[in-house]
């Protein structure tokens, strides 16, 4: 079977590789052509552990290829996959723009049945949309078969042509606005289903996931479709993965359902850890008792400076803007979205507290990536810390061991390390923001001397306190001292 995925980012990318190395037929589309060239020449865009291995091994094997030639990818593929971009608006709704360009770009494409499966996280009621949409656009010819004859063209501001869908009225539609010379009617409509199929990987394990996932969950009313859905994840029936078979709609639901409650979650024991703080009691040993009741979990229960990512940000905001559309005020969710804005100052608070006065000082960071094993810096606490201590005059040194050619893109005037010691060096506190593996085994003692104040604060609760303390350092932690 011959796949598109459409979009080749984060999960475009791990998707199509994954399913090429299922033994499927993969062309992952995108419209960045450096991006597809960097592919094509042997390069990875971004880091995922087992990533480059996997896409060497299926491009050798002749099932994986990369293109920005997305009309050859749509005609020649069964199934497409979207996989774009749904970044936040302002107003924390979900930004549906690359989703509609690209239903309507596979509209004028379609020549025969096809499952558009959408794995981008998107509000409910958008597998209606995107149908909607390729319903609409399909009968429509391309905008590059119009007619340029200007007298035959009505000027932009005169109309809209009566079939385009009213959320791409206005830019779409001004080059084509169709009278007799202009876009017409082709008439030819091919059979479609839209399919809603979240995806619940996690960046820097993001292979591993989509290889060995928790639940796939398919929504769609067409059987036709669903078959198509269970024959592509064929091989995760063999290890017996659930399947979650629903409609669209609580298709797309169930990942908002699944981001915010993980967000409430570490939220929570952030706020556990916060009290610890002030009563002085250990936060670790909370998240241990609270994770040995079995209607809790151990998981997402590590406190910390908050948290960040392409994801959790995004789709909490997201889901409190989708139930306020529906009439309906998410006040729990609501709360864990300012708790964990709020989690961010706390920490800065933590280290003014320890420092006195932050103008003039320099602060050592570890860690600038949202979470270790990814080079992602969309959202990442560190770097909204490292923003408001440069606010409150402090110099920034900082080391990460991936994400530093990223942050140096929106933070170019700090400094970047070569390592952790070179951080510590002359700086007045080492702090650690991101829980890479590498930073859990530092030689203290030669951290200690590098500093110019013997000042750790681990807002990662990577080290045992009372160890660190003991070698003369003043600690601190989050929920624990
Ligand atoms: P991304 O920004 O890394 O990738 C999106 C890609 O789509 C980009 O490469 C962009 O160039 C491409 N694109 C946009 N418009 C296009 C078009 N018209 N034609 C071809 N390519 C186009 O995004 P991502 O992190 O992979 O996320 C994609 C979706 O998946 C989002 O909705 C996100 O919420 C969701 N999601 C992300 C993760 C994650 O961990 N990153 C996990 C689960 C779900």
């Amino acid at each position: 079977m011959r796949i598109a995925i459409i979009g080749t980012g984060y999960v475009g990318l791990v998707t199509g590789t994954c399913l090429a190395d299922f033994g499927l037929s993969v062309t992952c589309v995108d419209q960045d052509e450096q991006k597809i060239n960097l592919l094509n020449s042997g390069g990875v865009p971004i880091y995922e552990p087992n990533l480059e291995d996997l896409i060497q091994k299926n491009v050798f094997a002749g099932r994986l290829t990369f293109t920005t030639a997305l009309e050859k990818a749509v005609k020649e593929s069964k199934v497409i996959f979207i996989a774009v971009g749904t970044p936040p608006n302002d107003d924390g709704s979900a930004d549906l723009k690359q989703i509609e360009t690209v239903a309507q770009q596979i509209a004028y494409h379609l020549n025969e049945y096809k499952v558009i499966v959408n794995k981008s996280t998107v509000p409910i009621g958008t597998a209606a949309k995107i149908k909607e949409i390729i319903n609409e656009y399909q009968t429509l010819s391309h905008p590059s078969s119009v007619i340029s004859d200007s007298s035959s063209v009505i000027p932009a501001k005169a109309g809209i042509h009566p079939s385009s869908p009213s959320s791409l009225r206005g830019e779409h539609t001004q080059n084509f606005l169709p009278l007799q010379g202009g876009r017409i009617k082709v008439g030819v409509k091919h059979p479609f289903d839209v399919v809603s199929n979240p995806e619940f990987l996690r960046e820097g394990s993001a292979v591993y996931d989509f290889t060995h996932p928790d639940k796939i969950v398919i929504g769609t009313d067409s059987d036709r479709a669903l078959k198509i859905m269970q024959e592509i994840y064929r091989p995760l029936y063999l290890i017996n993965t659930p399947f979650v078979i629903t409609n669209p709609e609580t298709a797309e639901l169930i990942k908002y359902a699944c981001n915010s409650f993980l967000a409430t979650k570490i939220t929570f024991i952030n706020e556990i850890a916060n009290l610890c703080d002030k009563v002085g009691a250990d936060v670790h040993q909370i998240s241990k008792a609270m994770g040995l009741d079995g209607r809790i979990s151990p998981k997402f229960l590590h406190p910390g400076p908050g948290y960040g990512g392409s994801c959790f940000p995004k789709d909490a905001r997201a889901l409190c803007h989708i139930a306020e559309n529906f009439g309906y005020e998410f006040k729990s969710l609501k709360a864990v979205v300012l708790a964990n804005n709020r989690q961010r100052e706390m920490m800065v608070e933590k280290i003014t507290h320890l420092l006195k006065d932050l103008k003039g000082k320099t602060i050592g960071i570890l860690g600038l990536a949202f979470k270790q094993n990814t080079d992602d810096i969309r959202e990442s606490s560190s770097i909204d810390i490292i923003k408001m201590l440069l606010q409150e005059g402090a110099k920034v040194k900082c080391f990460d061991p991936l994400a530093m050619k990223n942050a140096k893109k929106i933070l170019p005037d700090i400094t970047y390390c070569e390592n952790e010691y070179d951080t510590a060096l002359g700086s007045d506190a080492l702090i650690i923001a991101t829980e890479w593996n590498q930073f859990r085994n530092l030689d203290l003692n030669k951290i200690k001397k590098l500093l110019k104040n013997p000042i750790f604060i681990d807002l990662r609760n990577l080290y045992e306190p009372s160890q660190v303390k003991a070698l003369g350092f003043i600690y601190e932690g989050v929920g624990r001292r």
